[in-house]
């Protein structure tokens, strides 16, 4: 794929253009940063907006669930639009109209495709797993035969798709610059917490250094 984003009619930005990334790379790197995504899909004529998780090879991305999912069955007939979004602060202005979000968002179009070839089932499997639980994968029981037959697996081509970023300070209105009001932003970070062992398990078990040692979420180069 080229190292832009070639903008088609669906994802050429109209408001705040300026926000627009068209590197490939921060689109590589905000899915990177991500652990679920929103899968929009119109079922029965209506939009239906699902939370679910994600994995990305290459410019594939994976979605899954159970064979029985409604989002995912109507996902394979018609186009689908998913996004991905960090949120990273609050901009407080000096006047409510420009009080704004500092975030990276990521939004892909496209028809998705099921996935039926076996390794590559287990290949997209494995990418969602690493994105959610990095080393979990190898460290885990494997899904058994009967598990892998319950579990749809699709295909999303990251080929449509858009950036969009925001970061800094407020623009307030010249005039308003005066004004005896703080201004600035608040950050809002994400860190993973301790480990909180199942009351089930053997006392005698450490948490494993791929969990106690998790990196933080990524952000854009
Ligand atoms: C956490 C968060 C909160 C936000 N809050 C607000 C808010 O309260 N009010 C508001 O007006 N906007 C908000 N935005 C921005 C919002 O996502 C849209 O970018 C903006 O509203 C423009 O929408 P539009 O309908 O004019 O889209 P258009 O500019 O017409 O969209 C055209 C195409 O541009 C691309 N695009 C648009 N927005 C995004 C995006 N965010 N990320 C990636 N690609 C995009 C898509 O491909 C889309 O199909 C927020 C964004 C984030 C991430």
């Amino acid at each position: 794929m080229p190292a832009s984003l070639s903008p088609t009619a669906r994802t050429t930005l109209h408001r705040s253009k300026e926000r627009g990334r068209s590197a490939r790379d921060d689109l590589y790197a905000i899915l990177d940063s991500g652990v679920l995504c929103h899968l929009g899909v119109v079922v029965d004529g209506s939009p239906m907006v699902v939370p679910t998780g994600y994995g990305r090879i290459g410019d594939t991305l994976y979605l899954h669930g159970s064979t029985g999912a409604r989002s995912l069955r109507e996902a394979l007939d018609n186009d689908v639009c998913v996004t991905v979004t960090h949120l990273d602060g609050i901009v407080l202005a000096r006047s409510i109209f420009h009080h704004s979000v500092n975030y990276r968002s990521a939004m892909i179009y496209g028809r998705a495709r099921q996935v039926t070839d076996p390794d590559e089932r287990l290949a997209g499997l494995r990418a969602l797993s690493e994105r959610l639980a990095p080393g979990q994968w190898d460290a885990v029981r494997p899904p058994s035969r009967k598990e892998l037959a319950a579990t749809e697996v699709l295909a999303l081509s990251l080929d449509e798709a858009s950036v969009k970023a925001r970061q800094g300070p407020p623009g307030d209105e010249l005039e308003d610059y005066a004004l005896p009001i703080w201004a600035g932003v608040l950050p809002l970070r994400t860190f993973w917490g301790e480990p909180e062992p199942d009351p089930e398990l053997s006392e005698r078990l450490q948490v494993p250094a791929h969990i106690a040692n998790r990196s933080p979420l990524g952000s854009l180069p």
